[in-house]
């Protein structure tokens, strides 16, 4: 099983859920049983040694901790949405990254998490529960069928935009890739595959920008792609830049940057599948015109 591997070779990650728990707490219990390190980018995230297993701990099975990601955990932490903000996370289930937005929104506020499958919304509702969060609202249905001119989302502030993507970044689908009945009718059905993801992609954003009250929109995929990623993200610039948004940088002190592919890629942000041990892709937009119109 290529997801076992996986486990032996990369850090274990832990993201704490201050709802529940404190990051000292959840360091002090942790540390009983495995090497236990604050992570260096996200606050609430912990370092763990490779292999370390945490899937049955009462801290899991209780919701006071994550087992998620480092680049998943950068994704809410980028958006830095306030207490008391409504948000929209455009494609949210399993809902990792909604509990976490709420949880750095202190609880308070509102969010409403929108997912097409329905599977899914099971699965985001059995993860909001186990959460606590009670600032989310599921909305069963398409993202690109949200009104953005619907009072209903006046007062959105952010969006999360985390969509389908094809999981190149992780190891699973790197390996994949590297078995013998990898054909060319394989990697031609990939590139279809690549092509429709990108569509997508580039329609969510856009549609992600045009809220009217929107001044951050985070926009991240787990994929190596470039045209999942910059091409995506160089497609709205025009459009961005004339509703008033430019890219900003998410986390300024990671040194690996988006490929040199357009004036401004040195604003996103990229994990190496091989250096990073994941590979995780995030573009944050923000709106600095009207700030004068709308004090907070
Ligand atoms: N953000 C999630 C997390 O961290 O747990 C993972 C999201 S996953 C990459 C993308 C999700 O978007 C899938 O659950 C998929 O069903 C959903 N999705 C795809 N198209 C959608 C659409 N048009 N509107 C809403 N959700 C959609």
């Amino acid at each position: 099983d290529l997801s076992q591997l996986n486990g032996h070779i990369k850090p274990r990650y832990v993201r704490v859920n201050t709802l529940k728990m404190d990051v000292d707490s959840a360091v002090k219990e942790l540390e009983k049983l495995y090497k236990v390190q604050k992570d260096e980018t996200v606050p609430d995230l912990l370092v763990m040694p490779p292999g370390s297993d945490l899937h049955a701990h009462p801290l899991v099975m209780n919701g006071r901790i994550f087992l998620q990601g480092k680049g998943s955990s950068m994704v809410a932490a980028a958006l830095q949405p306030q207490a008391g903000w409504e948000v929209i996370d455009a494609c949210s289930a399993p809902g990792n990254k909604t509990v976490h937005l709420s949880a750095l929104m202190k609880g308070q506020g509102k969010i409403i998490a929108c997912e097409l499958n329905e599977e899914r919304v099971k699965r985001l509702e059995q993860t909001i529960k186990l959460s606590g969060a009670t600032n989310i609202e599921v909305f069963h249905g398409d993202f690109l069928s949200l009104n953005p001119e619907d009072p209903s989302f006046a007062k959105v502030r952010a969006i999360l935009l985390d969509p389908s993507c094809s999981g190149s970044g992780t190891i699973t689908d790197r390996l994949d890739h590297l078995l013998p009945s990898h054909s060319a009718d394989n990697k031609n059905y990939d590139s279809i595959r690549l092509h429709k993801l990108a569509v997508f992609q580039k329609k969510a954003l856009a549609h992600a920008l045009s809220f009217p009250q929107v001044e951050r929109v985070v926009y991240s995929t787990c994929s190596i792609h470039q045209i999942e990623n910059e091409d995506v993200v160089s497609s709205v610039l025009p459009l961005a830049s004339s509703l008033g948004f430019e890219l900003a940088t998410p986390f300024p002190n990671w040194q690996r940057r988006g490929l040199p592919v357009f004036a401004g890629s040195e604003h996103l942000l990229r994990m190496d599948p091989v250096e990073d041990k994941e590979g995780f892709f995030i573009a944050l937009f923000t709106k600095t015109t009207n700030k004068l119109d709308n004090p907070k």
